[in-house]
């Protein structure tokens, strides 16, 4: 249940005004900033504290939780169906909150697609497959359609101008902004019910702004930071997130796979599942699972039509 930062015990009337005005809307929203910012918006430091004492206290966020405790909580994590059978089952069920999925694979390949088709499914009721909530949408790439948000809504069985008004949409510019509008969403993902988070593409900006073998710690130390960041919001808030990375060519291998997904460790470490979509025939996509200790190594097909990411 959402809990009003004015429940918050030594929160008034004022404070609460405050709080809101610089985004903190819910108990929980409170209860995981920092000293540092709260200090900045209410003066003092010393109040700051308390006051996120107070709503740790009243969401129950202690350190330390018993095994059954993290057990129960594990069995809240929710499921967002792929609208893809094949692919549901391949997954487990389809897509996890509190975990990082990553989408990887070559331009053309389906990870827009299927960003947008999970900006739809997050939408429906639970036995629909869905969460019932919304869908938060970063692009980098400038890909994303509302179009295609309509055309997939309406197979779906939603009302397409509804489906739009549920995604929140933000353009970023630079792998900074990038930061910035996941560090800015944790303030409207509770009040805004957003089950979803999409980044695509996680790593073009990153990419692009530290090229070459001078650049690359700053980059993974950056991309880390990132990658932290949106695990933290998915366990949190009880959301998915879905992210999308590029393949780069490795030039040294003559055997097996040239192709290697981009964003070395800190990606591989940090997504928690991690998909392989590839090219087939024609609308035909081929998707696969790597890296997971769970999964088995296993291929389904879809394919991409009028109506969305099919079986
Ligand atoms: P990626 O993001 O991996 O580069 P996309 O998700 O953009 O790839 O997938 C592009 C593919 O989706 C193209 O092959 C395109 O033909 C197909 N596609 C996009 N929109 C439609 C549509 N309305 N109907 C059928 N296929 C579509
Ligand atoms: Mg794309």
């Amino acid at each position: 249940p959402v809990i009003d930062v004015e429940e918050i015990e030594g929160v008034g009337r004022v404070t609460a005004q405050k709080l809101r005005e610089a985004g903190y809307n819910t108990a929980r929203d409170v209860a995981f900033a920092s000293v540092k910012e709260l200090s900045d918006i209410l003066g003092s430091e010393d109040r700051a504290k308390q006051i996120i004492a107070s709503a740790q206290k009243l969401i129950g966020l202690t350190p330390f939780i018993t095994a059954y405790e993290l057990y129960e909580k594990r069995r809240g994590i929710r499921r967002i169906s792929t609208g893809v059978r094949a692919l549901d089952e391949l997954l487990g069920g389809g897509i996890e909150t509190k975990a990082i999925t990553e989408l990887v694979g070559e331009f053309g390949s389906g990870k827009t697609q299927l960003c947008h088709q999970l900006s739809i499914m997050v939408q429906l009721p639970e036995d629909k497959g869905g969460l019932k909530a919304k869908a938060l949408y970063v692009d980098t790439e400038n890909t994303f359609r509302p179009e295609r948000i309509m055309q997939i809504a309406k197979y779906r069985g939603l009302d397409p101008q509804e489906a739009l008004r549920n995604i929140l949409y933000a353009r970023a510019y630079n792998s900074d902004h990038q930061m910035m509008i996941v560090e800015e969403s944790k303030k409207i993902i509770e009040k805004e019910n957003i089950g979803l988070i999409v980044i695509d593409s996680l790593v073009a900006h990153f990419r692009s702004e530290y090229p070459g073998r001078e650049n690359l710690a700053e980059r993974q130390q950056k991309l880390n930071h990132h990658i932290a960041q949106l695990l933290r919001i998915a366990d949190i808030y009880n959301a998915a997130v879905v992210v999308t990375n590029q393949v780069v060519a490795q030039p040294d291998v003559f055997f097996g796979n040239p192709l290697k997904p981009a964003g070395g460790n800190v990606i591989a470490h940090g997504a928690t599942y991690r998909v392989w979509l590839r090219k087939g025939k024609e609308n035909v996509r081929i998707a696969k699972i790597f890296d997971s200790p769970y999964h088995p190594e296993r291929e389904v097909t879809f394919r991409i039509t009028e109506e969305g990411v099919v079986d």
